[in-house]
């Protein structure tokens, strides 16, 4: 049996846009970020979806761009004394969870997710405590006081293997905060879980009548899409997958074309892989200044490469990542349970081979 709750408040709050930058001003940054880079024995460790420019400096300079499982376990085991995460703060929280001996920084503090936003610890753990009975289940995209509360932490990549695990075991489960994926994962294993309702705000916009339209158009494209995307886009894919699943699925699918509903910034690793193939945005409900978010994740985009180097150059209070004491090492459970998970799941498959 699923239950479904309802919140009437969401939060969704726009940050500004970053400063657009010249070409002058874009070498000069990148040539300081190289030396301090350096200088302050730092590696990058980027998101899919910040701008091409991020994740190819990273890539220039060692660094590594992944999804947030991959870049947490990345800097877990990275020799650098300093993390710079370029992404949204739960991930450099989640660096900081795993590896608290080393400075964590971020261009901006104040890059934040609609699903963190949305859901706050005070009330998430008044929700939790009226569900004794259930296990709670929380997606990597929260804060770090929300994971404290949790038993298990997931990331889209690996969410669908836990939660199967969990229900083979007879748990009811709190799944919080991303209702899409919830749902869609409720769907597949038939698991009895009670959904939070937060959501992604670039997912969410993602229209399946539009996307209806745009497969006429491109008949022979595959239709890849997230699962924090609504029920109705997510029908009409021929794959559904995490970020790093997509660009694999891109390599594998035998379409020339690709439609591809996630944030546009994946499109910079994607190409990469499959460089003869036509990626396609998948179309949003909106354009222009009637969309939200235009497929491009508002709080991503505040990495740029201004940021980073003040964050390379100043550290300190303004970029630190700080997590107490107390939180880090109740979230360091449920976060460990799904690295030692996707370990002892490695070596099932490759057992299998
Ligand atoms: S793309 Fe969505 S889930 Fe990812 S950080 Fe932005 S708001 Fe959060």
């Amino acid at each position: 049996m699923r239950h479904v709750i309802n919140l009437s408040e969401r939060v969704h709050l726009f940050p500004p846009k970053p400063e657009v930058l010249s070409e002058r001003q874009k070498a000069d940054h990148i040539a300081n970020i190289k030396e301090l880079l350096i200088e302050k024995e730092a590696v990058m460790v980027v998101h899919y979806y910040t701008d091409p420019e991020i994740q190819s400096l990273a890539e220039q300079t060692g660094g590594f761009v992944g999804d947030s499982l991959e870049m947490a376990k990345f800097g877990h085991k990275h020799s650098a004394k300093t993390l710079l995460i370029a992404g949204v703060r739960f991930m450099g929280e989640s660096a900081k969870i795993l590896t608290p001996e080393k400075n964590v920084i971020m261009p901006t503090l104040d890059a934040e997710c609609s699903l963190d936003l949305g859901c706050p610890v005070d009330r998430f753990s008044a929700f939790c405590d009226a569900h004794p009975e259930h296990i709670v289940v929380v997606y990597a995209n929260t804060s770090a006081a929300v994971k404290a509360r949790a038993d298990w932490v997931v990331t889209s990549s690996i969410a669908l293997e836990i939660v199967t695990h969990l229900d083979e075991l007879g748990k009811k489960i709190i799944w919080a905060p991303d209702r899409h994926l919830g749902a869609y994962i409720a769907n597949k294993t038939q698991a009895d879980m009670l959904l939070w309702q937060g959501e992604c705000i670039v997912h969410d916009e993602f229209s399946s009548n539009a996307l209806k339209d745009m497969k006429n158009v491109y008949p022979d494209a595959a239709i890849l899409v997230h699962p924090e995307s609504p029920a109705s886009v997510v029908q009409l894919a021929d794959f559904v997958g995490s970020t790093s699943q997509l660009i694999k699925a891109a390599k594998e699918l035998p379409h020339p074309q690709m439609i591809v509903a996630t944030d546009k910034g994946i499109f910079f690793k994607m190409q990469q892989v499959v460089p003869d193939k036509e990626l396609i945005e998948a179309p949003t409900a909106g354009v222009g200044a009637t969309c939200r978010s235009c497929a491009h994740c508002p709080w991503m985009a505040m990495n740029c490469l201004k940021s980073i180097e003040l964050a390379l150059k100043k550290g300190g209070d303004q970029h630190a990542i700080y997590v107490d004491d107390i939180v880090r090492l109740k979230s360091l459970i449920p976060l460990n349970r799904m690295l030692n998970f996707a370990t002892d799941l490695q070596l099932h498959v490759k057992s299998n081979i």
